[in-house]
């Protein structure tokens, strides 16, 4: 049959992959607000980083806008799951808006850190990239001026305070967790006196899928991460898998993969990041046995039960 023809393909699938808590929780905080408001439901940006959950959501009735300034008088909002500078409800307040937080309760960890570093008057050095959404979150707990953004090592050499300032660290959710080691100890050999979070303030859900993503990539020949192209924790998964000297590329599903792609692979392995629906990650499987015969293998490098609890508005 032709099936018997089909070349084999093993397939190593990474675990942890796909959804977070977060995520999860912030999905479900908008399709409550659904239910309960009825449509329209506006979110201030992409709710989660991921074209096929916004348009699910905007199916549903939601819609999506950048700013505050184009939500109308008396509509209910959502803010994002990446976090957001404290002027958004704070303006949503002055206006008498109805608006939901889907904030993820990790980076509001990071919001509240970075009060607390600034009530003990000491100078922030976030670290994290440069105009994604959490960033302007976090940057946005603080007045101007009391945080300074670090993107790399080569940052870390430039930053000029004397000895004797008080300085503190924080970090972004969703870095690299080797790179984000090299600038800490960049930093802390620079500023030996300086204040390190309490716990890591990189997630979870980034650091197993990262982890994952190294089980996973050594014996593949190929490494597809299905995200998007402006979610971070996806980027990562694929730098991560190329530092381990495979070919890697993000795809956002099925219809990207070209037949070509598969020339020579005989093992391929499979991740999604953090903002990912695991119906993504089934099309592709279908998609390959397609053309293969397919052997599934998951790598489970790590058990996640992390649940956050869904906003008080919703669930009285
Ligand atoms: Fe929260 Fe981490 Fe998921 Fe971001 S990636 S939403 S910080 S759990």
């Amino acid at each position: 049959s032709a099936a018997a023809d089909k070349p084999g393909l093993t397939l190593l699938i990474a675990a942890p992959r796909g959804f977070c808590a977060g995520v999860d929780r912030a999905i479900e905080i908008v399709e409550r607000a659904l239910d309960r408001y009825g449509a329209p439901v506006y979110v201030r940006h992409e709710i989660v980083h991921n074209r096929f959950v916004v348009d699910g959501l905007k199916a549903k009735g939601a819609i999506f806008v950048e700013e505050l300034d184009e939500v109308p008088d008396g509509a209910p909002v959502v803010f994002s799951a990446h976090g957001v500078p404290k002027s958004v409800p704070a303006e949503a307040q002055r206006r008498g808006l109805d608006y939901l937080d889907a904030t993820c309760p990790l980076v509001s960890k990071v919001h509240r850190q970075a009060e607390r570093q600034i009530e003990a008057n000491r100078h922030i050095l976030f670290i994290g990239h440069r105009g994604h959404p959490e960033v302007i979150g976090t940057m946005g707990q603080v007045q101007p001026g009391e945080m300074t953004l670090v993107e790399t090592v080569a940052d870390v050499a430039r930053l000029d305070f004397p000895p004797e300032k008080a300085l503190s660290f924080l970090t972004q959710t969703t870095l690299s967790v080797d790179d984000t080691a090299k600038i800490v100890s960049a930093i802390k050999t620079k500023f030996p006196n300086i204040v390190a979070p309490k716990a890591e303030d990189i997630c979870y859900a980034t650091s197993n899928r990262q982890a994952a993503v190294k089980e996973i990539a050594p014996a593949s020949d190929l490494v597809l991460v299905i995200g998007s192209p402006n979610s971070s924790n996806s980027l990562r998964l694929v730098e991560v898998a190329q530092r381990c000297g495979t070919t890697a590329r993000l795809i956002q599903r099925a219809d990207e993969i070209e037949q070509s792609w598969l020339n020579g692979v005989g093992t391929l392995g499979l991740t999604a990041g953090a903002s990912a629906p695991e119906k993504l990650v089934r099309e592709v499987v279908d998609l390959l046995s397609q053309w293969r015969t397919v052997e599934e293998h998951t790598l489970v490098s790590a058990v996640e039960k992390m649940v956050f609890k869904l906003p008080r508005q919703l669930t009285e």
